[in-house]
């Protein structure tokens, strides 16, 4: 394979900092960095710092003293020679010394291009690319723990051990079709038991798929309720800071409004609706079809209720829409005169089944808070039930790909059933296992490559 070219790039944000680091990796790392420091680099030792001066190739104009860390192929993030320069922190050192690598020789990398070397040269395969992509964007501990778990290997460790056993198979039902004179036949039962074993294991991954997913990503939580109840209210109070305009103007909020809160470990990405009133006009009707559409997505639902009125149409036509959902219901405005009848309350949103949390609260003195936060952990965790410990899936991407794999193997099943030719087993196995492939990249498109990448900064 054709040695590919040495790229560089700025690793930390650019800002006022302690250190700015530039990476350089490929082939070429050490004549652009020799013609930095004035000194031949090529036989440093490996995994060692030395303090450098670096200057412009071009004319010798001084760039900076920094500490110059050097990893020697294939012991490095990238598998290629790797050097790094720790600069100090200021956005124009850091500006000159990567001009000063660029002058050297080297290139621009890409966005995520030194994650993609890595993948290209079998340091990761690419759930451990995604693993570095989710650890950088990790936003809460427990989404951490599940990228660290992830980055260690183990998932894939698993996946390539069940697509072995799938090519195995196929291979044997290939050479049995091919050769039916020298292969014994592989009897139902040396067919049965692996595939039952690695069905078993899709089932115990995807079973972890939605609190993986929802680690990752976050869960959704919708407020809704009718013009004026305190939406905006709430949402501030749980934010701690204003993001929503509150108004005494019924309606003031139509545009769906989204913020990230950390409850129990889970990234919630909290929307404050457009209120559920009657349609008054155009903007209204296109606000409230929103709502509903976001209702729709919610993981959880925060349905709030007016103490001080009666309740009315708009009300019931919210307790029907979170009925039977995971929700907790507000009963908000306690201060004031009370109009609404509990009772209909309780009716209204009482589901055969369900146990929905009702919370009295007065948010103008944020009073019943903690308590309405408690309900909102609670109901975060009914929704993450599942084994924080094992192995977990928590891309879409990877649970898409175990379903496939699940039905191409249930494909092969109903093929063997029915004797409608051993081929058409070995087919399905193939693609069972080229389904697997997907997940660590040894089947992975381009274009599924290129997504993963995209999804990364330049300089990692
Ligand atoms: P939204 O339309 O549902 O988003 O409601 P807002 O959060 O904008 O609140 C509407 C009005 O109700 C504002 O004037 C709030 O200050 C007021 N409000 C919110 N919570 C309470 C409460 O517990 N008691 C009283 N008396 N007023 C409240």
């Amino acid at each position: 394979m054709q040695p590919l070219d040495t790229i560089a790039a700025i690793s930390t944000p650019l800002g006022e900092a302690g250190i700015g680091v530039v990476r350089i990796s490929g082939s070429e790392a050490h004549s652009v960095a020799t013609k930095l420091v004035g000194r031949d680099t090529s036989r440093w030792p490996s995994h060692a710092v030395r303090l450098v001066r670096i200057v412009q190739p071009d004319g010798g104009q001084p760039v900076d003293t920094a500490l110059m860390t050097l990893f020697r192929a294939p012991n490095s993030y990238t598998g290629e020679d790797v050097i790094e320069f720790s600069c100090h922190g200021g956005p124009a050192v850091v500006r000159a010394a990567l001009d000063a690598c660029l002058a050297a020789g080297a290139r621009l990398a890409e966005p995520g291009e030194f994650s993609r070397r890595a993948f290209l040269n079998g340091k990761m395969d690419l759930t451990q690319v995604e693993a570095v992509a989710a650890l950088i964007q990790s936003r809460t501990q427990a989404a951490l723990r599940a990228a660290h778990a992830q980055l260690a290997g183990a998932l894939a460790d698993q996946l390539r051990a069940m697509r072995g056993s799938l090519i195995e198979l196929s291979a044997r039902l290939e050479a049995e079709i091919d050769f039916p004179d020298d292969i014994e036949e592989i009897g139902r039962g040396e067919l049965d038991a692996p595939l039952r074993a690695v069905e078993e294991q899709i089932g115990s991954l995807l079973r972890t798929a939605r609190r993986g997913i929802a680690l990752r990503s976050g869960l959704r939580a919708a407020i809704v309720g009718k013009p004026n109840v305190g939406k905006s209210t709430l949402m501030n109070l749980l934010l701690g800071r204003d993001r929503v305009i509150v108004s005494a103007i019924p309606g003031a909020t139509r545009d769906v409004v989204e913020e990230e809160i950390d409850i129990a470990g889970v990234c919630v990405r909290l929307a404050d609706t457009a209120g559920l009133g009657e349609p008054t006009g155009e903007l209204d009707a296109a606000g409230i079809e929103r709502t509903l559409r976001q209702v729709a997505a919610a993981d959880i639902i925060i349905a709030m209720f007016d103490a001080s009125t009666h309740f009315d149409d708009n009300d019931s036509r919210m307790a029907a829409l979170v009925r039977g959902r995971p929700a907790v219901a507000v009963v908000n405005k306690t201060d004031l005169a009370r109009l609404l009848d509990a009772d209909t309350l309780v009716d209204a949103l009482s589901d055969p089944g369900g146990r929905l949390a009702i919370v009295e609260t007065c948010l103008l003195r944020g009073e019943g808070i903690e308590d309405l936060e408690r309900a909102i952990g609670a109901l975060v965790c009914g929704q993450l039930v599942g084994d924080a410990e094992g192995l977990m899936i928590c891309e879409a991407r990877h649970a898409d790909a175990l379903r496939r794999t699940a039905e191409h193997i249930a494909g092969a099943r109903q093929a063997e059933s029915t004797r409608e030719g051993r081929d058409l087993v070995s087919d399905e196995l193939r693609a069972a296992a080229d389904a697997l492939g997907e997940i660590t990249g040894e089947r992975a498109s381009p274009a599924i490559i290129d997504e993963i990448f995209s999804r990364f900064c330049v300089g990692k």
